[in-house]
């Protein structure tokens, strides 16, 4: 599998499979859409990967890989993680999957899962870390230790996995200090890519319950952006990839959704507002050095805009585009921009860091 090209996956969901307990914000049949054990309307995972492998043409094999998500794939028996897993060979060997990627728990990882993995054509683990704080990990009902990340992260990059780290936002007992701290850890274990996810109230967990006796206050919205905001530039300043903010509106998540930061584009007011402070920055710092345009990547228009151009009447209420032009550019790449023409030195201004 050639990891410099993004994969095209293909998830199978399976349901709270080897979770040893419910985590309290955790609810996957919300999640997924997916509901029993892993099952769709009765039909085993086995058999959906089946059926649905076996509708793949030929195209970009190098690409493809199979995930499974939704459980805690290394505390299920060796003998279901090889069922599954067996499902995929063929398609691997006739060359129409490239590989697999898995989701678990830190406190799962050892050797012999390690080996299993391996020849089983697993090249990626997705950790769910969720908080490398251990008042925050027990509140939460975790059942495992930053440790036990920690040792995990550092062990599956060892034996040459691609390593995914899972951090959730606002969990009990987290506040911005410990967000930011166990983020700085992580990216120290520099995984290869990370996901970031809101702290949503869902109907039928833990955590409604203890929301619904006033034992757990959800993240604002606008908190959990900027939380979220922050560790997207730490982790892209460190070049580890954010490969996702936010849930995925799944079918029944609105529904079941009691209560929490939760918007169907989360990620894109995440990047809309990292953008807005970046420019304000920029165009604060060069106020008086004569810029008349301010250019924005093309294929950032609307996440530098923002909703109802909430991003451009922020800047002139703050008197920063006061004879200034703003431009959309193809020639720039996304998160770039440019104020010109030159600085009070005389050089050009582009994309401050
Ligand atoms: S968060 Fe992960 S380990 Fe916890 S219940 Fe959900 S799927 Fe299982």
């Amino acid at each position: 599998m050639d990891f410099k090209l993004k994969p095209i996956i293909i998830p199978f969901f399976i349901s709270h499979e080897g979770c040893p307990h419910r985590c309290v914000f955790c609810n996957q049949q919300v999640i997924t859409g997916v509901s029993g054990t892993g099952g769709l309307s009765g039909v085993t995972v086995v058999d959906q990967v089946r059926s649905r492998l076996a509708e793949l043409n030929e195209v970009s094999p190098a690409r493809i890989q199979v995930a499974f998500y939704g459980g805690s794939f290394t505390c299920l028996s060796f003998e279901r993680q090889r069922e599954l897993l067996g499902a995929v060979r063929p398609f691997m060997d006739s060359g129409q999957v490239a590989s697999i990627r898995i989701s678990t728990r830190p406190d799962a990882i050892d050797q012999a899962r390690m080996d299993l993995l391996a020849k089983s054509g697993v090249t990626t683990v997705e950790l769910g870390i969720q908080s490398l704080d251990d008042q925050v990990l027990a509140e939460s009902g975790r059942g495992h230790t930053t440790a036990d990340s920690i040792k995990a992260v550092r062990t599956l990059k060892d034996a040459g996995f691609q390593v995914g780290g899972q951090l959730m936002i606002g969990l009990p007992g987290e506040g911005f200090a410990r967000l930011y701290r166990g983020a700085r850890q992580l990216a120290d274990l520099r995984p290869d890519f990370v996901r970031l996810y809101p702290v949503l109230v869902l109907g039928g967990s833990r955590l409604a319950v203890l929301y619904r006796e006033q034992r757990y206050r959800p993240w604002s919205l606008v908190r959990a952006v900027i939380g979220c905001g922050w560790l997207k530039q730490l982790f892209d300043a460190q070049g580890i990839r954010v490969i996702r903010m936010g849930l995925q509106a799944a079918s029944g998540l609105e529904d079941e959704l009691v209560a929490g930061p939760y918007h169907p584009a989360f990620g894109e007011l995440v990047l809309s507002r990292n953008l807005l402070k970046r420019v304000r920055i920029a165009l604060r710092r060069y106020r008086n050095s004569g810029a008349k345009t301010l250019a924005i990547a093309a294929c950032d228009e609307s996440v530098f805009r923002g909703a109802d151009n909430i991003n451009l009447l922020r800047l002139r209420r703050l008197g920063l585009l006061e004879g200034v032009e703003v431009v959309f550019r193809q020639d720039l790449t996304r998160n770039q921009f440019m104020i010109s023409p030159v600085d009070e030195r005389g050089y050009p201004i582009s994309s401050p860091p």
